[in-house]
């Protein structure tokens, strides 16, 4: 069985922690180097729900993609939420690893994992990083469909594959037009509309668009939008980095277990749609 010290290296092999963006907090929160690791949990939130569900599933290692702390504390009281996420795991000798912009910029990556959920070919990085000679790593993904879709057909099928969410997807954009390449960005993408506008997309798919930055994105040129949760847009890469593990520990003969949470940490927990009739309610 490996220590922690060995599975953290091989996992900063995959998301090299310098790569993280500067204001970033990624790397081991808590956890003992010489500690021996079994089971591995990979999930997208570090909240509470899934430090218990680590502990009920045995697990010795959380690996997630959001951080639990990403501006220093002066207290880990368990008076205080993020407290008593540290207590319930070093209590149940468990681990805690981010891999946050680190993992987005990666080859594969974040939206490596979006992209495959949608059944998009990635064709190359939304924003090269200008390190990689390869030209593989960066921010989001520029995407092609095998053939070309309605907007509404693509969104649907988008809602189909991505894990069920309250806010679902919602689109901006003539339902009827097609569409045949596709930006994509895993988490907050609305910094993103000047990359996405020189790619020349039919679609953006991304998560937390807000109002103005998706009213301006429509009215310079026609680009549709998609716009899922933002736990949903990244739970894909969960799953890709439990496979990339596995296969670590297959080389390595250190017969992990990784497992997935399919607990749902988006925040928002329902959706009241509005009366068809858009004439009523209407703010005056
Ligand atoms: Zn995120």
């Amino acid at each position: 069985m490996p220590v922690l010290s060995e599975v953290i290296a091989a996992l900063d092999a995959l998301w090299p922690p310098e790569r993280a963006e500067q204001w970033d907090a990624v790397g081991t929160v808590c956890g003992d180097p010489d500690a021996p690791v079994g089971r591995v949990l990979f999930a997208v939130d570090p909240v509470q729900e899934v430090a218990d569900e680590a502990v009920k599933l045995g697990a010795d290692l959380l690996v997630t993609h959001h951080p639990l702390y990403l501006r220093g504390t002066t207290t880990v009281a368990a008076s205080t939420f993020k407290g008593r996420v540290v207590h319930t795991l070093i209590k149940h000798d468990i681990a805690l690893h981010v891999a946050h912009t680190n993992a987005d910029r990666a080859d594969p990556g974040v939206s490596d994992a979006l992209a495959g959920a949608l059944d998009l070919r990635v064709t190359g990085p939304l924003v090269p990083d200008p390190d990689d000679p390869a030209g593989r790593r960066g921010l989001g993904r520029i995407c092609e469909l095998d053939a070309p879709v309605t907007l509404g057909e693509f969104a649907r099928h988008a809602a189909e594959r991505l894990p069920a969410t309250a806010q679902g997807v919602r689109v901006a954009g003539d339902p009827d037009r097609l569409v045949r390449t596709v930006a994509v960005c895993g988490g907050s993408g609305d910094s993103l509309f000047a990359e996405v506008r020189a790619a020349g997309v039919d679609a953006y798919v991304t998560a937390d668009l807000r109002h103005h930055p998706a009213s301006e994105a429509q009215q310079q040129s026609p680009l549709a939008l998609v716009d899922a949760a933002h736990w949903a847009t990244e739970w894909p890469w969960i799953e890709q980095a439990a496979a990339q593990l596995d296969e670590i520990s297959d080389r390595h003969g250190w017969g992990l277990r990784t497992h997935i949470s399919r607990t749902v940490t988006d925040p928002w927990t329902a959706h009241a749609a509005s009366s068809t009739d858009t004439s009523s309610g209407a703010p005056n």
